[in-house]
């Protein structure tokens, strides 16, 4: 049994009883099964979306996609999205229908929907209404296409993301069937806006189920990311990597917390691998480099997936400084604060800690030192340690009047006395600022 949100109940009732069919269905359905709360509400229904209208004419009804049958009710501001059962004919570019057709029949608005666990519909009146096996399929956490994968997949390509996206984020695996038209069909992502394909390859990686999806299908992903096929087998030669790349870089990916900016930054991080490898003359493996190439390669990607800019931004510079050794003392962490500040830095702990995770066991004795990273981190970040001009006691004018050449000259001064106050040669205070300033100037001189 289902029960939705009062409004959506209301509207519901409200096409029962001006004679029209009206569903639950999609999402809602099936997250209502599985026990979570739906992101929204969709409806389906019998009545054209003039007939809709006209039902709702006291209400505000914005025609968001009318083309395809749907009008969106807003009942006390909440917004809910009503479309007409429709079938969808002809696919010429493997991503859109050609045409939407309205039809009379429940089934086959529901064939047309893409897995069997989205293909569910329910009603106060009928119940669950499970033509194609969904809710065995939930109850066995399987994904599988409605009809013939490979069919479907060719219809509308982006459906190959939604399948990698969905068992990703339900957890569930995918069928045999599905799985091997995912492989088989996958150039036809090429079909995909870049766009469409960002929003889903971020929903992807943010799932708990991505360490599998990364190992499964990296022939897949590689069509966006060349070098993830490379990585799958490549032995590092090195006593750190219990893994390989891959491996390596799906386990760190799924232990760092689903935010897309520190995810896209675990794909990433190692990709420039293959690329710098060499064997020193022990046997030992080494990637001089890599951090650098990998950055190279992430950009590539994430600007052809046009993302934001603060995302590659961020991600940027997490792929370059995952490697990097931390400063373990005051100074040297107050110097990183100054170079990158508090929001970058913040970023870059969990990274370090899930490249050092999913490094061999005997390694995660390192985690101790990032915990001592993290403990001073707060500490001064705590006390307000000073490592920004902005911070410090004194400002421009302060200078000017101390005898400072006003221009350029005032930055250097406050660079200079910056730099003192970082290195703990002189306390943040204005006196002793002043001072300072005074009794090196007269060195200088
Ligand atoms: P969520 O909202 O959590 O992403 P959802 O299942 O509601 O999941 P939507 O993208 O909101 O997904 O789509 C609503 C429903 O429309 C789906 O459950 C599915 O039945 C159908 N659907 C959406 N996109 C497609 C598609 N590309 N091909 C076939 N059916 C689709
Ligand atoms: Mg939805």
């Amino acid at each position: 049994q289902i029960t939705p949100p009062q409004q959506v109940s209301a509207i519901l009732e409200k096409l029962a009883k001006n004679g029209f069919e009206a569903y639950l269905v999609g999402g809602c359905v099936r997250d209502c099964l599985l026990g979570t709360d739906p992101i929204d509400w969709d409806l389906t229904t019998n009545a054209r979306p003039e007939q809709v209208k006209k039902v709702f004419a006291a209400y505000p009804v914005l025609e968001t996609g009318i083309r395809h049958g749907t009008v969106t009710v807003l009942l006390d501001h909440v917004p809910i999205e009503v479309t007409t059962y429709r079938s969808d004919i002809g696919y010429t570019d493997h991503r859109h229908p050609d045409a939407v057709r309205f039809t009379p029949d429940l089934r086959e608005d529901l064939a047309r929907r893409d897995f069997t666990v989205n293909a569910l519909a329910w009603s106060p009146e009928t119940g669950f209404i499970d033509y194609f096996n969904g809710i065995n399929d939930l109850a066995q956490r399987r994904l599988r296409c409605v009809g013939e994968a490979s069919v479907r997949f060719e219809e509308d390509a982006l459906r190959i993301l939604r399948a990698l996206r969905f068992s990703s984020v339900l957890g569930f695996p995918i069928s045999p069937d599905t799985s091997a038209a995912i492989h088989q069909k996958k150039e036809l992502l090429s079909f995909v806006a870049a766009e469409r394909v960002q929003k889903e390859l971020s929903r992807c990686l943010c799932g708990k189920n991505i360490q599998e999806i990364l190992l499964d299908y990296p022939d897949v992903l590689s069509l966006f990311i060349p070098q993830l096929s490379r990585m799958k087998g490549f032995e590092q030669h090195n006593p750190h990597h219990v893994y390989d790349i891959l491996e390596h870089t799906a386990k760190a990916v799924s232990v760092i917390e689903p935010d897309p900016v520190l995810r896209l930054a675990m794909l990433f991080h190692d990709t420039g691998k293959p690329d710098c490898f060499s064997i020193d003359e022990d046997g030992v493996g080494h990637f001089y480099g890599h951090a650098q190439k990998s950055v190279q390669i992430a950009k590539k990607a994430l600007q052809t997936l046009r993302f934001d800019r603060t995302t590659i931004e961020n991600v940027l510079f997490l792929v370059k400084y995952h490697d990097t050794m931390l400063p373990t003392e005051r100074k040297g962490i107050k110097r990183w604060l100054n170079r990158f500040g508090e929001t970058k830095l913040r970023l870059l702990l969990p990274v370090k800690y899930a490249d050092t995770l999913a490094l061999a066991p005997e390694y995660h004795h390192r985690l101790s030192e990032l915990h001592d990273f993290s403990e001073m981190l707060e500490t001064l970040l705590q006390e307000q340690a000073c490592f920004s001009v902005s911070q410090l006691a004194v400002n421009g004018n302060d200078l000017i009047q101390a005898g400072v050449t006003k221009g350029p000259q005032v930055g250097v001064a406050l660079e200079f006395l910056l730099n003192a106050v970082i290195e703990e040669t002189v306390p943040n205070d204005r006196e002793q600022l002043l001072k300072y300033w005074k009794e090196q100037k007269g060195t200088d001189q």
